[in-house]
């Protein structure tokens, strides 16, 4: 952590500025449509934001825990036809915790996740789903009305009949009996009873039970049934992501704060809406605590640019926390406008302890002066201290 200087107003103070002056927040009515660059920041923001979305967080969580070799496969569903959920999870939640593959693919595509071949499968050209039946038609008429049996005929006579038809060993035709060398299986044959039609080499159909429509083999889609693990390469900015906000979501939480990730508050000179990676609130002696937090994640150094974004909204918002998370850290300008607006930095190098602290020394500050005379019990302090920690995942 670096030491905080207070040379704020004049380099790095830009709440005084007129919103217009700075470019990024300009675009649409929402504060955080920036306009991104280039690709790599659309990609860097699209991250961002996956990293505060409650399911990613959830699904990235637990393949942290799982190691490097959990997958997430697609596994068969009578009502449902393929479907990937997590596999550590016990039955009762299976339906909850089911997991699209549209989710997957888009975290692939934010190379969160890693994709690769698990299997493809056929399915309805009309609606994609897998709970199809096959059937067998009559090549002649379509007709699914169709008896699969075996053909016997009576030589002397030349009667083709299935055999179940042969009443007593008798030929329905000229009555006489089967005799051995007299007649002749046939072998398997088909029977239309639509159209009487009689075939060796039948015709095949399917119906989609999802929407009920009738197609020929050669027309189903070839499904493809992927399989996605985490993105191995990535681990590292993943995990101080995920393990960052949840430690402090925890944190908070017991700390009594109710939490919002991410957190939409409307600017009160602006009327923009703001979204934070997380806000939190508490009432102290009726008199609000706000604790707003973002973050930022880069493949090298945080540009100034999400920063001061951040101290835009911040200026528009009542915040008493101001929290910062730049992975892997800020750039010079950056930490210089960080300084200056006393905004609490957490870097992948800081030490979670000292971070920790910090936090709830402010929180502690606060409350204490927005309620002098209660003091926190002993009991609760210990309890505070032991929460303080923030763990890797
Ligand atoms: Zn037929
Ligand atoms: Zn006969
Ligand atoms: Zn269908």
């Amino acid at each position: 952590m670096k030491k905080k200087t207070n040379q704020g107003g004049a380099v790095t103070d830009i709440t005084n500025q007129d919103p217009s002056t700075i470019k990024v927040l300009t675009v649409g009515n929402n504060s955080e449509q920036v306009e991104a660059s280039n690709q790599e920041d659309k990609m860097e923001l699209a991250r961002r934001d996956a990293y505060i979305d409650p399911k990613t967080r959830d699904l990235l969580r637990q393949l942290l825990q799982l190691g490097d070799k959990a997958e997430i496969t697609p596994a068969y569903d009578p009502q449902e036809g393929f479907v990937y959920r997590m596999t550590n999870l016990d039955q009762k939640d299976a339906g909850a915790n089911k997991l699209s593959i549209e989710f997957l693919g888009n975290l692939s595509a934010l190379n969160l996740l890693e994709k690769k071949f698990f299997d493809t499968a056929s399915g309805c050209p009309y609606c994609e789903s897998t709970i199809m039946t096959m059937h067998t038609r009559c090549p002649r008429c379509k007709s699914h009305d169709i008896l699969k049996t075996s053909l016997t005929e009576h030589i002397p006579c030349g009667n083709i009949d299935p055999k179940e038809n042969y009443i007593e060993n008798r030929c329905p035709k000229c009555g006489e009996l089967l005799v051995n060398g007299k007649f002749r299986n046939m072998g398997r044959w088909y029977v239309c009873k639509a159209c009487s039609e009689r075939f060796e080499n039948p015709e095949f159909d399917l119906v989609c039970h999802h929407c009920s429509k009738n197609f020929t083999l050669k027309d189903v889609q070839v499904l493809e049934l992927p399989k996605f693990s985490l993105n191995l390469a990535r681990k590292k900015e993943i995990r101080q992501n995920v393990a960052s906000l949840e430690e402090i979501r925890v944190l908070l939480a017991e700390l009594g704060f109710k939490i919002e990730i991410p957190g939409l508050v409307t600017g009160q000179k602006s009327g923009m809406q703001h979204r934070f990676s997380l806000i939190a609130r508490k009432e102290v002696n009726r008199q609000p605590i706000v604790i707003a937090l973002d973050h930022a994640i880069s493949e090298t150094e945080i540009q100034p640019q999400p920063l001061i974004l951040y101290v835009y909204k911040i200026s528009e918002v009542k915040v008493d926390i101001p929290i910062f998370i730049a992975i892997p850290k800020l750039n010079a300008d950056a930490e210089k406008i960080a300084e200056g607006n006393h905004i609490l930095l957490i870097e992948e190098l800081n030490d979670q302890k000292e971070i920790a602290q910090r936090i709830k020394k402010e929180i502690e500050k606060l409350e204490s002066q927005k309620n002098p005379s209660s003091r926190p019990d002993k009991e609760e302090k210990n309890s505070f201290f032991n929460k303080l920690k923030i763990k890797k995942v």
